[in-house]
């Protein structure tokens, strides 16, 4: 999230851009159960921009019955910027089909923004907002080594931020190492039999991906970070020891007291790593997109 805006509320809503869906396309597995998709929208301002890492506002329509104008809600920008062939601006998210369970009736309801915007078809016009923030940034030290550690959705941002770092910055150095964390390897977006577009990274040599997995999907057992980042813990430590490394963190907030928990296991005590963890946020080189 941006830095000084943390509340949904405090976002501005009142300058508000009309877009059309190009297209909708389902990005999970056809065998996944879960339903993630990739919408692409064209702005009807060629004027309107926004760079890599930004996310959009949509206002989704509101439930009447409770006086609630509209329902709005963030997405990651998860490509390069480009525009359609008449020259306007185009925008692609991913955005998974959410639900929530009420604690109290215990009632499962469907998540509002991300429905409608699942059920958008080619053609349909819909208003969005920003764009706002830019948490995750090329640092300026071309050598810098940059860890990105994404789940589910949260690799939406880290799949426009590689491509926009081995497009566009040709003296990058660097490496980047990406953790990427889903529940099932069905779920692994842009890495599945749908759509598999980030492997093209593969050949560089300075990126590798590694992958996560929760030990038992149907279960909803969390994703095991442990063993992956586990594995490459000593190197992974070296790293964060260097003032030039930067730690990005994207997806669902819980990833925050997993993570916590394997690197209190690198540094050896949560107090070490809690000192640690906040001595990174304060250079702004762990900055989390989270929610
Ligand atoms: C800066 C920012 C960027 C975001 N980028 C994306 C994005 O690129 N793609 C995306 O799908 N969502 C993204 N989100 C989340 C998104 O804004 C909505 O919260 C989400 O779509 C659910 O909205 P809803 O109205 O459908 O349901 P709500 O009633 O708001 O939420 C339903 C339930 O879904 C959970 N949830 C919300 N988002 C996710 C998710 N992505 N995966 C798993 N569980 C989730 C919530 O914790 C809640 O329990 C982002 C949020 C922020 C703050």
């Amino acid at each position: 999230m941006s830095e000084t805006i943390t509340r949904l509320a405090d976002y501005d809503t009142e300058t508000r851009y009309r877009t059309t869906v190009v297209s909708s396309e389902c990005i999970t597995s056809e065998q996944s159960d879960e339903e993630v998709r990739e919408i692409e929208l064209d702005v009807d301002l060629p004027d309107f921009s926004y760079q890599v890492g930004q996310s959009i506002g949509v206002l989704a329509p509101g439930a009447a019955e409770f006086g609630q104008e509209y329902h709005f809600r963030l997405y990651s920008v998860a490509d390069l910027p480009e525009r359609s062939e008449s020259g306007n601006p185009r925008i692609k998210i991913c955005v998974r089909r959410c639900s929530y369970v009420d604690p109290y009736s215990g009632e499962r309801y469907d998540g509002v923004a991300s429905n409608y915007l699942c059920d958008l078809k080619p053609g349909d016009e819909l208003s969005i907002t920003g764009p706002y923030g830019l948490p995750f940034e090329v640092p300026e030290e071309r050598d810098a080594d940059l860890i990105l550690i994404g789940s589910g959705t949260g690799i939406a941002p880290f799949r426009a931020f590689v491509k926009h770092i081995y497009r566009n910055v040709p003296d990058w150095k660097g490496r980047v190492w990406l953790f990427y964390g889903a529940k099932s390897g069905l779920e692994m977006l842009y890495m599945n039999d749908r759509k598999n577009d980030f492997p093209r990274f593969y050949d560089e040599e300075t990126f590798e991906a590694f992958q996560a997995l929760s030990p038992r999907p149907s279960w909803d057992d969390p994703i095991d970070w442990g063993e992956t980042i586990a594995q490459r813990g000593d190197e992974l430590w070296r790293m964060l020891g260097d003032p030039k490394t930067h730690v990005y963190v994207a997806g669902i907030e819980k990833m925050r007291s997993e993570l916590d928990k394997v690197f209190a296991g690198l540094a050896g005590s949560e107090e070490k790593w809690e000192r640690r963890r906040a001595e990174l946020m304060a250079g702004r080189r762990w900055v989390e997109l989270l929610y």
